[in-house]
Parts: structure tokens; C-alpha cells; sequence
């Protein structure tokens, strides 16, 4: 029911076509309700400072929104973690997970397969701010013990790597971050949490491109960062001043009114509300919709790539298919370890034949859209050496297994021998 809340009658048009129409409570909606709104009311004076000294309440959708925070929950939740944040983008979270951790001065040790966006972002932006970065290949721990500065404030790793799906070890090298109270954050875009929870292999944040999996309707952008809440001031609280620090006002520190939530309280409070990447609430209501369908489509989207997976693997016309669900993978022990559920739907083959072979398997392909996005419902194709990977050194591009015939793909839902059918012809004409 629409209640007007103020008699309209002696007011002049223009302050009528502003008076509140508010929707009667409780109103029961089938979906979590979108509260596409800037900001939100006080009923009067006692209840903003009342807001402003507990923290209680809506005010502002930049500080929180009930939409965005009820996928948060579900987020957190499917995630098994305490908290999460949701902002704008993947980049957002990736941005404001680090700056949780590190300051300048600091340094952060990375897994040398990481997403383009990321590598950019820790070696031009966050170096700029005086953050280094230092990468690490492979998951003997040693190499990881070994790479770790007094400096070091952060261990970045993701979960499934793209384009190689060359797995990390996440509990070894979370153990190795753990020696010395470092914080272990996970890009696990592409595992989602229905196939991985890396929280319970030892992640202490997690962050996902929602823009992908988790909306996975290839319509908005997201981005979440997942906390496991057991932030211990004992053993990590050196490492992380500001959080054991006294408010800039002398109040009490993120510690001492958050215990095991200070840095998830520190990153939703202070870095993503200063920094702003807030995402509009109707992409969060999407990101929410689209993750009730979560589970079913990873599981066709992994069975799928699983099936065409192993179609190229056996195809002459293709040198190399880098699936960690095959046999014949290197990481298969571990994604048997980390991933039984499936291996995700992102992966790269390499055809025979180089640029050359790979433009005409793409142009000939009719089921695969060429597009940089990952994760859609759509399967979609891409050529890493000549797009997302164009900054890269050949020497760079050697060590990740970018070739001039490598391909990636990401396998939507579609009836899966379609899209073999469909590279079958595509393979065809490029060994033509
Ligand atoms: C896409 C992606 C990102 C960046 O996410 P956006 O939503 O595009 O900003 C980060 N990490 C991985 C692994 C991605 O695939």
C-alpha cells in the first residue's frame, strides 16, 4: 500500500513532486528487495547522532545499503567466511583487500600466473604508492620462505589460474605466509565457492570479480572481498599497525572494538568508504540473483569444459590443452586435492600453426563469442597473445605458456555437443 507522508493539499507542484511516498511495512517480497537509493532518512535528530555513535542503521549507500549487504551475507556465507564487502568491481576488491594490508613501504609476494588486471595494478599503480611486489613461480615452499621480506604484508595467490590452470598449493604456502602472520588473500573468480572454499585451506581474504561467475549473466560488473574473521592481534598485530593503533581521535583501535573482525571492520569502514568503489545497488541485486544459480552452472560449465577439454586433448590439430582435470594435467593431484567438485570452466589449448591457425579457428567458430569477459553462461573465446596479455615481454609470455596458437576459452552451458561440433569445423579450417 502507498502512503503519502505528508497532506499534499496547500503545497505548490514542485515541492508535491517531492513529497516522500513511502511503501507501508511489511511488504514481502519474493526477491531481496532493491534499494536503489543514495541514502536513507532519519525519522528525526536522536536517531542520526544515534547512527553516527553506534554505527547501527542506514544513512548513506557509499557507508551501506540493506540490498548490498544482504548479498554480502550470502557471499560471506557460501564463502565460509565471517564478513564480506561488496564494491564495484573485481579490480575494486583486489584494490581494497591490498590497501587492508599494506602501506607504503610494504611489500606484497605474488603468484607469478595472475590475472593481467592484478599485475598491472601491483607493478605500475600500487608502486607508485610505494608498494613493491615480488612473484613467486611454482609451490615449493621453500621458494615462497624464501621470498618474504620483513616487509612482506600480503601473499596473493588465485585459486585457479587463467589462462594455465596452473594450481597453487594453497594450504602449503598458506602455512608459509602463517609462520610469520601474513595475511594469504585469494583471487578465486574463477573457482567460485561452490567448487573451492579457500578459507579452508588457509586463506585469510578472499576476493572475486562477481562480474563473472557469481553473476554470471554477463550483464554488471562486482566484486567481493571475503574475510575468515580470525584476524589474531598476537601473532599479526605487528604487521598491521593500523589496526592495533588507536583511532585517529584517540578512541579505541580496530582491535579493541573488532577482535577477530578488525581488518574486514578496517577494509569495509575505512578503505572501501574513503576510497569509494561502491557498487549501485540494482548491480548487487543482479549479483544476488544470479548467484541462486550459482552451483548449477558451475557444474555444467566444469562438466562441459571437462568434456571439450579432453576432445581437444586427443584432436591432431591441437600441440597442448592446459585443463587441470585431465590425466595428462601436471596440477591434476591438485585439483583432485582442491577442486573434486569440478575444475571450472576457463582453460587454454594451443593449436598447431601459431597466430595464424588460432585467428581462423575464432573466426570460424559460431558458438564461441571472442570476448575478454570470463564466466558467462555464453561460451566465449580469446587470444591472450594479442589482447589480455599484450603487456607482457616474450620472455614473460614464455614463462606463462603463451604461445603464438594459445587459446583460451571459457565454457558456458550450452549442450555440450554442440560446442564440440562447433570446434570440430573451427579446427578443420585451421589445419586446412
Ligand atoms: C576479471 C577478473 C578480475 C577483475 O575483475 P573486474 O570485475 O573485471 O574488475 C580480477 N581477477 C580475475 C581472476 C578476473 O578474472
Amino acid at each position: 500500500m502507498l502512503r503519502r507522508t505528508t497532506a499534499a493539499t496547500d503545497l505548490g507542484f514542485a515541492t508535491r513532486q517531492l513529497q516522500p511516498i513511502e511503501v507501508e511495512e511489511p511488504v514481502r517480497s519474493r526477491t531481496t528487495p532493491l534499494y536503489l537509493t543514495a541514502g536513507f532518512p532519519f525519522d528525526a535528530f536522536d536517531e542520526s547522532a544515534e547512527h553516527f555513535r553506534t554505527g547501527d542503521g542506514y544513512s548513506y549507500t557509499r557507508v551501506a545499503n540493506p540490498t548490498i549487504t544482504a548479498v554480502e551475507r550470502r557471499i560471506a556465507d557460501l564463502e565460509g567466511g565471517a564478513d564480506a564487502v561488496l564494491v564495484g568491481s573485481g579490480q575494486a576488491a583486489i584494490v581494497v583487500a591490498l590497501l587492508g594490508l599494506v602501506g607504503a613501504g610494504d611489500h606484497v609476494l605474488a603468484g607469478a600466473s595472475m590475472y593481467e588486471g592484478t599485475r598491472g595494478l601491483l607493478l605500475e599503480e600500487l608502486a607508485r604508492l610505494g608498494v613493491t611486489t615480488d612473484f613467486v613461480a611454482g609451490n615449493d615452499p621453500d621458494a615462497w620462505r624464501a621470498a618474504i621480506r620483513p616487509e612482506t604484508r600480503a601473499v596473493l595467490l588465485e585459486s585457479i589460474p587463467n589462462p594455465r590452470n596452473d594450481l597453487p598449493d594453497l594450504q602449503a604456502i598458506a602455512d608459509v605466509a602463517h609462520e610469520r602472520g601474513i595475511a594469504l588473500v585469494v583471487d578465486s573468480t574463477l573457482a567460485t565457492p561452490y567448487l573451492l572454499r579457500p578459507i579452508e585451506h588457509g586463506a585469510d581474504l578472499v576476493v572475486h570479480s562477481a562480474s563473472k561467475f557469481l553473476a554470471g549473466q554477463g550483464a554488471v560488473l562486482g566484486g567481493a572481498i571475503v574475510d575468515a574473521g580470525t584476524f589474531d592481534a598476537t601473532r599479526s598485530g605487528h604487521l598491521y599497525p593500523h589496526l592495533t593503533a588507536p583511532s585517529r581521535v584517540g578512541g579505541p583501535s580496530r582491535v579493541d572494538r573488532h577482535g577477530p573482525l578488525a581488518r574486514i571492520a578496517h577494509i569495509r569502514d575505512s578503505v572501501a568508504v574513503r576510497l569509494g568503489p561502491t557498487i549501485s545497488p540494482l548491480n548487487a541485486f543482479l549479483v544476488g540473483q544470479g548467484i541462486e544459480t550459482l552451483s548449477l552452472r558451475v557444474e555444467r560449465q566444469s562438466s562441459n569444459a571437462l568434456a571439450i577439454a579432453t576432445f581437444l586433448h586427443d584432436h591432431p590439430a591441437v600441440a597442448s590443452v592446459d585443463y587441470s582435470g585431465l590425466p595428462s594435467s601436471p596440477y591434476r593431484a591438485l585439483a583432485d586435492r582442491y577442486l573434486p567438485r569440478g575444475q571450472g570452466s576457463v582453460f587454454a589449448f594451443t593449436v598447431h600453426g601459431g597466430e595464424v591457425a588460432a585467428r581462423r579457428v575464432v573466426d570460424a567458430l559460431a558458438l564461441f563469442t571472442p570476448m575478454t569477459h570470463l564466466g558467462d553462461v555464453r561460451s566465449l573465446i580469446l587470444h591472450p597473445r594479442t589482447t589480455s596479455h599484450t603487456q607482457r615481454t616474450e620472455a614473460e609470455l614464455g614463462l606463462a605458456g603463451i604461445e603464438a596458437g594459445t587459446l583460451r576459452v571459457s565454457i558456458g552451458i550450452e549442450d555440450v555437443a554442440d560446442l564440440v561440433r562447433d570446434l570440430e569445423r573451427g579446427l578443420a579450417v585451421a589445419s586446412a
